[in-house]
């Protein structure tokens, strides 16, 4: 039983992430969608809100789910039951930091693997960021994201 860990910050989620997962659970078992909660990282969405976009997007999908964590991604792995850590690429922009991060997991647990899975080409600019500033000057982010996300972040550009 191979199970994948997706974590990220998915503040919020779009199509980019949503398609990583969509494969990946055709390939493992069971994937894990995990939402890190970084205090550091000042969210637009807290916790709660993004665990709950992904587990609206994702719900017809039997063999994913979706959970948070505070810790390291590779006790949080454990702690699932999950031997592959799954991460998404987009550019080459990715990679130096990705590279890091999956020798620093490798050195403190080594019997979990990072997978890296290859974005669509249509996704290859999307990030949560972009689609942030895009919704803060009205313009339309249908195309990136879900319904639940997409009112989210118009209430959000109205506040401001
Ligand atoms: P981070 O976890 O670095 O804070 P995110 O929450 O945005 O960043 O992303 C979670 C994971 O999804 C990361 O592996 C990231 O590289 C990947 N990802 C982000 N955007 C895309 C995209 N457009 N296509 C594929 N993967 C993506």
């Amino acid at each position: 039983m191979a199970r994948a860990l997706y974590p990220g910050t998915f503040d919020p989620v779009h199509r980019g992430h949503l398609d990583v997962v969509q494969r990946a659970a055709q390939i493992f078992d069971h994937v894990i969608v995990a939402v890190l909660e970084n205090p550091d990282k000042s969210p637009a969405f807290s916790a709660a809100e993004r665990e709950e976009f992904l587990r609206l997007a994702l719900t017809d999908i039997p063999n994913v789910s979706v959970t948070r964590f505070g810790g390291l991604t590779v006790a949080c792995a454990k702690e699932h039951g999950a031997s592959v850590i799954l991460r998404g690429l987009r550019a080459v922009l990715d990679f130096d930091y990705e590279v890091q991060l999956a020798m620093m997991n490798r050195h403190l647990e080594p019997t979990v693997e990072t997978f890296f899975m290859l974005t669509k080409s249509r996704y290859a600019y999307l990030s949560s960021s972009l689609v942030k500033q895009m919704a803060k000057f009205s313009a339309p982010v249908g195309e990136f994201v879900t319904p639940a996300v997409a009112e989210a972040l118009r209430r959000l550009a109205l506040q401001a």
